[in-house]
């Protein structure tokens, strides 16, 4: 069977990543006497001007059609400008899980002293938390009216020129959420899901997500369950990192742990990631559009390449998936062809096509 995906360049350092990560999956693919078809297409702030949206919504079709994509990072402007394409492609699709495994593979340079078992899973739930956006500006009507309703409700005094950002919390998705975090532990065979939460001091929302979590958790009495708060969770990651199994964690704390995890492990350009709904998946690295080094050829590709592994595997290409994986290893192992920030002497270091050749190559 000829699978089709759907593949978005993304904007910034996304288009030079994404064609190479292109170029060693289909040759994993190929080895194994297959072939994929690619629906390709821009996304992001490049796409603003000709389509008056980043995210048309023949790209939203293609994936829906697809079941599949691969996605290259896009911008979001800070504080202003057009609202996330990733928070606008995660919620059109319903994408709820994102899936960050965080692995060590050896060759790769960490500040860490002991590396060799990290092995871990971040499941961050996608839809809602702070991280939906739901804002409230400063000085603006509807919020004073927000501010006075909350005052009326005597939940406590909020600083008259204040915005306002809403943390929501359901049970449904924290349900769904906890619920693919054991059965990911399940069919994987992990030992251990910890919910991760701030519910000592967000009683109802984090709290929501906690006791769901261990309500859960009663259906898999063969798996541990933890609960971890994440201030507390941070400095274990830095210490004591392989004490941790499968993390499930709500949106805002699920992205920042993400970026420290990758900085376990050697940093953003090794870091890969998924976002899974019922019906489809977009795979993409953890990093963003590091615009300051688009065009550069520099950038580690091992982030866009691994998160294709994990959507060969998807779409149950395990074979090609085992292959270019272990290519990817070989080639950390060896440290010969690597780019800048894994390279033990950067002065060596070779570029992104480079990088991908010797990938390529081992395979
Ligand atoms: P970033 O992840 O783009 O880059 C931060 C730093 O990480 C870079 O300066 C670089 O030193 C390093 N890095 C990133 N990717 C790397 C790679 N492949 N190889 C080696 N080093 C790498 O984060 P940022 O600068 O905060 O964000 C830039 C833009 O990307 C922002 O607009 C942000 O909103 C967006 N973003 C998009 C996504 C996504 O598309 N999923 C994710 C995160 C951030």
């Amino acid at each position: 069977m000829l699978h089709k995906i759907t593949l978005i360049r993304g904007d910034g350092s996304g288009p030079e990543l994404i064609e190479q990560a292109k170029r060693a999956i289909d040759k994993a693919i190929e080895i194994c006497g297959k072939g994929l078809e690619w629906e390709i297409f821009d996304a992001g702030a490049d796409v603003v001007a000709k389509e008056g949206t980043p995210l048309p919504d023949y790209v939203i079709d293609s994936v829906k059609r697809n079941k599949v994509a691969l996605k290259g990072p896009v911008t979001t402007p800070l504080g202003k400008g057009f609202r996330s394409v990733n928070v606008e492609l995660r919620k059109k699709l319903d994408l709820y899980v994102s899936l960050r495994p965080c692995k060590y593979y050896k060759g790769i340079k960490t500040r860490i002293s002991n590396p060799d078992n990290i092995d871990l899973v971040i499941i961050r739930e996608n839809t809602e938390d702070l991280y939906a956006g739901i804002e409230f500006e400063n000085g603006n009507a509807d919020t004073m009216d927000l501010i006075k309703f909350i005052e009326s409700k005597n939940k406590g005094k909020i600083r008259e020129n204040s915005a306002i950002g809403l943390k929501t919390i359901s049970k449904y998705a924290s349900e769904r959420i906890t619920r693919y975090a054991f059965e990911y532990a399940k069919r994987t065979d992990r030992k251990s899901v910890t919910a991760v939460t701030k519910s000592n001091i967000m009683k109802f929302s984090d709290g929501l997500f906690m006791h769901t979590a261990e309500e859960i958790s009663k259906n898999y009495p063969e798996i541990k369950f933890k609960h971890k708060l994440v201030d507390s969770l941070c400095m274990d990651l830095v210490t004591v990192p392989e004490n941790y199994d499968v993390l499930v964690l709500p949106n805002l704390y699920g992205d920042i742990v993400s970026d420290l995890c990758a900085g376990l492990i050697g940093g953003l350009g090794v870091a890969p990631g998924a976002n899974i709904g019922e019906n489809c998946a977009v795979f993409e690295a953890v990093h963003g559009s590091a615009p300051e080094f688009k065009g550069k050829n520099v950038l580690n590709p091992a982030s866009l390449i691994l998160s294709g592994v994990l959507m060969l595997k998807y779409i149950n290409e395990n074979k090609a998936a085992e292959i270019l994986e272990n290519a990817v290893k070989k080639v950390f192992e060896d440290g010969r062809c690597v780019t800048f920030d894994i390279a033990n002497e950067p002065a060596k270091a070779v570029g992104t096509k480079e990088m991908t050749d010797a990938i390529i190559e081992e395979m």
